[in-house]
């Protein structure tokens, strides 16, 4: 069966390390489309940060020129938390029974999965995808790793069989870059041109966001 893969985060910004491992996910799981589904943020979080439309604005810059990569921004539309396993039901009513889903996420991210919503369910509801990622790891054992190990597989095929409950390692290959990292670049008067797609530099810098200012010898090395 056709295996959809969905990218949540909060994408502020989107950066390489996103649009490299949702690309990696799009050939090595032989999906149909990657959505990236940048997540709502309470209001009393999201300031300095980017807007939930300046984040969709970027996300949408940097899947432009990458086929089979979409951005679905419904999580942005919904009032309250953006729990993944709402966000998985709705999908599943849409595209019926005969689609494979597959939740793609950082192994730091994937490390505390038992404190999301409702987190036994996951698995009933999609694939995990996981994405290594320096400096992190999967507890060898406790909840997160009972949750994750029984559905662990090597073989891609898999994916495709079943519409959820597999665990497959994405295994592309690491890379260093955060959207913690791009802020504190930024924020520190450097350029994080090597850290983003180039039409996402573009915006950022158009935008003024994250502390970049426009004056000369301001964030302007290495553009
Ligand atoms: P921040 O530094 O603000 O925490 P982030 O770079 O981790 O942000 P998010 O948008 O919070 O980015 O992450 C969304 C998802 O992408 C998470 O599952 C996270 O683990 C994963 N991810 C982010 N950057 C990378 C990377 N460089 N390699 C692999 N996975 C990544």
């Amino acid at each position: 069966m056709p295996l959809i893969a969905c990218f949540g985060g909060t994408f502020d910004p989107v950066h390489d390390g996103h649009l490299e491992a949702a690309k990696e996910v799009l050939t090595r799981a032989r999906c149909l489309e990657v959505r990236l589904i940048p997540c709502h943020i309470p209001p009393h979080r999201g300031e300095p940060h980017a807007s939930p439309a300046q984040r969709l604005a970027m996300l949408e810059l940097a899947v432009a020129d990458s086929p089979g990569l979409v951005v679905d921004g419904r999580e942005l539309t919904r009032a309250g938390p953006s729990y993944t396993v709402e966000t998985l039901r709705l999908l599943r009513r849409e595209l019926g029974p005969d689609v494979a889903l597959g939740w793609v996420l950082g192994v730091d991210a994937a490390a505390t999965l038992d404190t999301w919503h409702a987190w036994r369910q996951l698995p009933e509801l999609a694939h995990l995808l996981l994405l290594e990622r320096p400096g992190a790891a999967l507890p060898a054992s406790g909840p997160v790793a009972d949750l994750l190990a029984p559905g662990l597989t090597d073989d891609v095929a898999d994916l495709h069989r079943v519409p959820a409950g597999h665990t497959w390692w994405v295994r592309q290959a690491p890379q260093a870059v955060s959207a913690t990292a791009v802020r504190e670049t930024l924020a520190a008067g450097r350029s994080a041109a090597h850290l983003l797609p180039v039409p996402v530099w573009a915006y950022i810098k158009q935008q003024g966001l994250y502390g970049y200012h426009d004056v000369p010898g301001h964030n302007a090395e290495s553009e």
